[in-house]
C-alpha cells in the first residue's frame, strides 16, 4: 500500500513507479506495513498554499482563537488515540510507549491552549512590554512588535516520536499564526499519516494550515523562502547537511534543529548505595533504557558513579534489567518491545560495539535476545546493554546508541565529572543525583551551559518527578552544541520565537492605536 500525503487539502498518492520507493516493515513481525515515496508529489502547490491559504486564515485569528483550535485538536486525536496506539505497535511500542508518544502530544496541545489564553492577548499580534521613551519628548516611544510570518513551518522530524513530535511542533506553529508541512521520517510515517487522517477527518483546522508529505521532502527544500521556518528533528548528521543547504543558507531561512545527543545521569558521591535515592537512580537509568526501547532523543546514555560506588550502580542496574521481559508489544507482561527496524538494530549494534571496544559488556549480548510471542530475526528486537567503559575514551561520549543502551563511567572527583559531562559537547538533558546541596550547586553552574534542561533529583523530589527524558512544555527543550542549538516548547516564549519581533519607534497616539487593537 503506498502511503498518500495531505496536499492542498486533499489526499494524493505518488506515482507509482518510483526506483527510490521504500518498504516499511513491521517492527514486530518483518511483514511490509506500507511503501513509502514522494515522486510527482507537487511541493510546490503545496507550499503555495500553506502561504496563501493556510497563513491568511491561522493570522486572521486572535491567538485565543488558535488557541481554541488546539483545544478542538486535542480533543479530535484523543477520541481515537486508541486507533494510534494500535498502530504503534506495529513500530515496535508497548502500550506505555505508544500513551508517552499518543498522550504526551494531547497534552502539549492543551497546554499551549491554556498558556495561550492566559498569557497571550485577545489580539492576532502581541505588542510586547511597555513602550519606552526614546528621547527626551513625550512623543517619540519604542516597543517590539511581535506579528505572525508570512511563511510555513516545515517539519522535518525523526522516526521515534510519530505523534507527539509533529504535535508539539503544531501547537506552537497555530499558536504563532504559521501553517504547517510536516514531513515524517520514513520508518514510521504511516503513524503521522494516521494521525493527519484524524485531524482532517475532525475538520478543525483551517483550510491549509496542514499538511503531510510522505517521503522525501529533499526537492522541496529549494523553494523555501525569507519567512519560512525548518522545524528539523534528527540525527546531528542529518542536522548539519541541512543546516548547510545553499537555499536556507541564501535567504536566511530560519532553521531550527533538535539533534541527537548524549546525555547523562550523574550519580553523586553522598549517595550511599541501597539508599532510597541511590534506588530512584536506578529507576531513572533503566527506564531511561527501556521506555520505547531507548528510542528517545534524551535517554540516558552514559552514566557517570563515583569510582566507589561503580560496582554496586553496576549490580544494581543489571539486576533491574534482568527484570524486564521482551518481546511482542501486544504480549502480556511485554515491559520492552522492539526497535523501529532491523536497519535501526544494526545501527546500534555498531554503535554499542564501538563503544564496548574501550570497556566491556555488562549486560546483555548485541547480538542475541530472548522475546516473547515474536521471532527475534524477524522483528527489531535488541536485549537491554548496559555497558562499562574507561571514562576517558573517546567513544562512549561521542558515539550515540539509539536503542536499549547505556554505558556505566567511573568518575574520579568532581572536577573529573564536570569535565566529562561535557565530553558530549552538548546535550538535550542531564540528570544531577544527590542530596549534598553545595556538590550539586557547583556542578550545575559548571554544568549548565553544557545542557538545554537540567532535572536535578533529590530525596525531596524524588517521588514526585516526571522524570529525566521527559520534555516538559513550560521548560526549554533543545540543547547546545551536538543537540543542534534549538529551541522548542519553553512555554509561550517557544511561540514568540516562531514570529517576527520588530522593533517599532512612533507617536504615543500610533503606538495606542496597536495596542488598542
Ligand atoms: P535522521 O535519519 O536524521 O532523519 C530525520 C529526518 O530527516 C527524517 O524525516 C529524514 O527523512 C529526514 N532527512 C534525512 N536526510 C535528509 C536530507 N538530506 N534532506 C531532507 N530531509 C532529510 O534521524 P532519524 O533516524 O529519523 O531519528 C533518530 C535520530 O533523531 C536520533 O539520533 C535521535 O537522537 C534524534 N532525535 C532528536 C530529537 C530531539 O528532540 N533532539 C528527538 C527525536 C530524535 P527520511 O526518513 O525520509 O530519510
Amino acid at each position: 500500500m503506498l502511503l498518500e500525503s495531505h496536499l492542498q487539502d486533499t489526499w494524493v498518492a505518488p506515482t507509482a513507479a518510483d526506483p527510490a520507493v521504500v518498504d516499511v516493515a513491521d517492527a514486530v513481525t518483518g511483514e511490509t506495513v506500507c511503501r513509502v515515496s514522494s515522486a510527482g508529489l507537487d511541493l510546490a502547490g503545496a507550499f503555495g498554499h500553506a502561504r496563501q491559504v493556510g497563513g491568511p486564515a491561522l493570522r486572521a485569528l486572535t491567538f485565543h482563537q488558535r488557541a481554541d483550535l488546539l483545544e478542538a485538536l486535542a480533543t479530535a486525536v484523543r477520541g481515537r488515540r486508541e486507533e494510534l496506539y494500535a498502530l504503534s505497535a506495529r513500530a515496535g511500542a508497548t502500550l506505555d510507549d505508544a500513551r508517552y508518544d499518543v498522550d504526551g502530544g494531547i497534552r502539549v496541545l492543551r497546554d499551549y491552549a491554556v498558556r495561550a489564553r492566559a498569557e497571550l492577548p485577545d489580539a492576532p499580534y502581541l505588542v510586547e512590554g511597555p513602550a519606552e521613551r526614546l528621547t527626551r519628548g513625550e512623543d517619540f516611544l519604542g516597543v517590539h512588535l511581535v506579528t505572525p510570518s508570512p511563511g510555513l513551518m516545515l517539519q522535518v522530524n525523526a522516526f521515534n516520536f510519530p505523534v507527539w513530535a509533529p504535535l508539539e511542533k503544531l501547537a506552537q506553529a497555530v499558536l504563532a499564526g504559521m501553517p504547517s508541512v510536516v514531513k515524517p521520517a520514513t520508518p514510521t510515517a504511516y503513524l503521522t499519516e494516521h494521525l493527519v487522517r484524524i485531524i482532517t477527518d475532525a475538520g478543525v483546522l483551517p483550510a491549509g494550515a496542514l499538511q503531510l508529505v510522505a517521503g522525501s521532502v529533499r526537492p522541496g527544500l529549494d523553494l523555501l523562502g525569507e519567512q519560512d521556518v525548518v522545524s528539523f528533528t534528527g540525527s546531528a548528521a542529518t542536522a548539519a547537511t541541512l543546516r548547510a543547504h545553499a537555499s536556507l543558507v541564501a535567504r536566511s531561512v530560519r532553521f531550527n534543529a533538535e539533534a541527537d545527543s548524549v546525555n547523562a545521569v550523574v550519580l553523586a558521591p553522598d549517595v550511599p548505595p541501597g539508599s532510597p535515592l541511590f534506588e530512584a537512580f536506578v529507576r531513572e537509568v533503566v527506564t531511561e533504557m527501556t521506555v520505547k526501547a531507548g528510542q528517545k532523543c534524551t535517554a540516558i546514555r552514559r552514566v557517570f558513579v563515583p569510582r566507589e560506588h561503580e560496582s554496586a550502580a553496576l549490580d544494581a542496574i543489571t539486576s533491574r534489567l534482568a527484570e524486564v521481559t521482551i518481546g511482542n508489544p501486544a504480549a502480556e507482561g511485554v515491559a520492552m518491545g522492539a526497535v523501529v527496524s532491523l536497519a535501526q538494530r544494526e545501527e546500534v549494534r555498531r554503535a554499542v560495539r564501538a563503544i564496548a571496544a574501550s570497556g566491556r559488556f555488562v549486560h546483555g549480548d548485541p547480538a542475541k535476545v530472548r522475546v516473547v510471542d515474536a521471532d527475534p530475526e524477524r522483528g527489531a528486537f535488541m536485549d537491554t546493554l548496559l555497558m562499562s567503559a574507561d571514562p576517558d575514551a573517546a567513544a562512549p561520549h561521542e558515539v550515540e546508541p539509539f536503542g536499549p543502551a547505556a554505558t556505566v563511567l567511573a568518575y574520579r572527583d568532581t572536577a573529573h565529572a564536570t569535565d566529562l559531562l561535557a565530553r558530549g559537547r552538548g546535550s538535550l538533558a542531564a540528570s544531577l543525583v544527590g542530596d549534598d546541596l553545595a556538590w550539586t550547586t557547583a556542578l550545575v553552574r559548571e554544568a549548565a551551559p553544557w545542557h538545554g534542561r537540567l532535572h536535578l533529583l533529590d530525596s525531596t523530589n524524588m517521588t514526585q518527578t516526571t522524570g529525566h527524558g521527559s520534555p516538559l512544555p513550560a521548560l526549554r527543550h533543545g540543547g547546545p552544541g551536538r543537540a543542534g542549538g534549538g529551541t522548542e516548547l519553553a512555554g509561550i516564549r517557544g511561540v514568540l520565537e516562531l514570529m517576527q519581533r520588530t522593533g517599532v519607534q512612533a507617536s504615543r497616539r500610533t503606538l495606542a492605536e496597536f495596542q488598542g487593537r
